[in-house]
């Protein structure tokens, strides 16, 4: 009989230790062991999904193929892994309680009190269980946002609990996460936040098979033994995690430190099904390219949120996935749109070799949007809008090509005059704002001898999307005509989807998140297209 094995993430000490990569990092591992893996993250928030939170809460939100909106960590197990996740992978306080919720309305627990225990840890278990009922993956790996000790996560760690002894010995593992901080002062390294947060982890009735520590200099065999006897694991199982220079080294430093050996020793697994080393080849070579590029270009991303990278995350992988797929190293500027004005642009835009539109929502920062796709446009600058960036480009061009002044988006005025921009017809009755924009994957067919059709080189694509507004189809003749192209549009609503400026070295705008689909294996074909772009230009400039 086919088992399912479970593994649980969790973070003690301080948040921010790289849980997400650490899971992403064994889940490629056993991956390329030929484990058929897939990860979970839980969020111990009551916002049912993060789709309405500010980015600078949060970080960006992730959409998955089945529009889903999802943590962050979701795009790193999909870049890492190179496989589509779903609803099922991100589950939250929120939506836990919901459906708890929504099952007492109904009278499901008709006569009886609900409780956090057991109502609210059973639904845990259920949506932790869900993947492995479809018996594909030989491994889950779940983990749990937030830290050991926090009021919110409680539910959480007493589900992990109770689930170790319900599957039984070699059946789940537990995997904590701590800091070990390098006192300068004392020139030490220290190992008691470690003891005492598995201490609080023992409190809950959980003792950790494998400790994580994150770390910023090499662990002595002093410091493993330490934290060995003190926390009551296997020295082995003490694995050091050293600061990397980049995300995607993560997993051959795990590697090296056998955390893939030591969890499949501990499940019980002794025969791997792959040859790991030839199935990490292509991830090796990556590595090795992204860490000797041959030249550097910058681009400069306009958006609302620049001063919290991850509020781009999916953006900015994507261009290491294409930077490296052309060699090169892509330095990102990140612009304010708020602070660009007519009197700084041509300064703050001079010297880079792409300028890119971000997704975005909202009036505020509009205005320096629109005047970085004018500065791109007249200066002949390669260009690439994605979502708002490329409603942004129409814009900029019905008002300063087509001369309609007025030209907007409804979402910035209703009275938009004319409306190039506008509410989708399926929008329009809509009130709720959570998981209410159009979503998830959706087809279109590309138009031949243009800039997408030579980066994808297929006829019909299928991409990811977030948002209410559409390019309005009244203006689409007029767009044309002077010299904005549709280049893709969806077969079945005819929403146009890509527009580009054929007279213009590469101006692309996509309705689409293309971000979302680049992975380590699989560079985004867009995003190589405009980095090529971006290398010619700065050859010929
Ligand atoms: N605000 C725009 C819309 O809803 C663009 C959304 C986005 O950039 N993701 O259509």
């Amino acid at each position: 009989m086919h088992q399912t094995k479970y593994i649980f993430v969790t973070g003690g000490v301080t948040s921010s230790l790289g849980k997400g990569i650490i899971s992403a990092s064994l889940a490629k591992l056993l991956q390329a062991r030929g484990y058929n893996t897939t990860i979970q993250k839980l969020d111990p928030y009551l916002n049912v999904d993060p789709g309405t939170l500010n980015p600078y809460e949060h970080g960006e939100c992730y959409v998955t193929e089945d529009g889903a909106e999802t943590d962050l960590d979701l795009g790193h197990y999909e870049r890492f892994l190179n496989l589509h996740t779903a609803q099922a992978n991100n589950v939250t306080t929120g939506k836990i309680y919901q459906s708890v919720i929504n099952r007492e309305r109904k009278g499901d627990f008709l006569g009886k009190t609900v409780q956090v225990i057991p109502h609210i840890t059973d639904e845990i278990k259920y949506r932790i269980k869900l993947l492995g009922s479809k018996k594909k993956f030989d491994v889950v790996i779940t983990e749990i946002g937030g830290t050991v000790g926090d009021i919110e996560s409680l539910p959480y760690i007493e589900s992990v609990r109770q689930l170790k002894y319900e599957l039984g010995a070699g059946n789940s593992l537990v995997i904590h996460l701590t800091l070990v901080p390098y006192l300068a002062a004392a020139g030490e390294l220290k190992t008691k936040p470690t003891q005492h947060s598995v201490k609080a982890l023992l409190e809950a009735g959980v003792q950790p098979d494998i400790l994580v520590l994150r770390t910023e200099k090499n662990l002595g065999d002093d410091i493993r033994g330490k934290v060995a006897r003190f926390c009551n694991v296997e020295k082995d199982c003490v694995i050091e995690s050293i600061d990397a220079s980049s995300i995607y080294e993560v997993p051959m430093l795990m590697m090296t430190e056998g955390l893939d050996r030591t969890v499949l020793r501990k499940l019980g697994y002794s025969k791997d099904p792959k040859n790991s080393e030839k199935e990490m080849n292509a991830w090796i070579k990556f590595v090795d390219k992204l860490k000797n590029p041959e030249s550097e270009i910058t681009v400069a991303l306009i958006g609302k949120y620049t001063s919290l990278p991850d509020a781009y995350k999916s953006i900015s992988e994507a261009f290491i996935h294409a930077g490296v797929a052309n060699g090169t190293k892509v330095k990102l500027k990140m612009l304010n749109s708020e602070l660009v004005s007519a009197e700084n642009i041509g300064e703050l835009l001079a010297n880079v070799q792409g300028i890119l539109v971000a997704p975005g929502f909202g009036e505020r920062g509009i205005d320096g949007k629109i005047r970085a796709v004018k500065y791109a446009r007249e200066n002949n600058v390669p260009f690439f809008g994605i979502c708002l960036g490329m409603q942004c480009a129409v814009i900029e061009f019905s008002r300063n090509v087509l001369g309609m002044t007025d030209a907007n988006s409804t979402e910035f005025n209703l009275k938009a005059a004319p409306p190039v921009i506008d509410l989708m017809e399926e929008q329009k009755y809509v009130t709720d704002k959570g998981g209410t924009m159009r979503l998830g994957a959706y087809p279109c067919i590309l138009k031949h001898r243009s800039k997408v059709h030579e980066a994808y080189r297929i006829d019909e694509i299928s991409e990811r999307h977030r948002h209410r507004y559409e390019l309005n189809n009244k203006y689409l003749d007029a767009l044309e005509k002077n010299g904005m192209k549709a280049t893709g549009h969806n077969p079945d609503t005819n929403l146009v989807e890509i527009v580009e400026i054929p007279s213009h070295r590469w101006f692309v705008g996509v309705q689409f998140h293309p971000e979302y689909k680049s992975t380590v294996l699989n560079p985004h074909p867009i995003f190589v297209s405009f980095v090529e772009a971006a290398l010619a230009y700065a050859r010929h400039t």
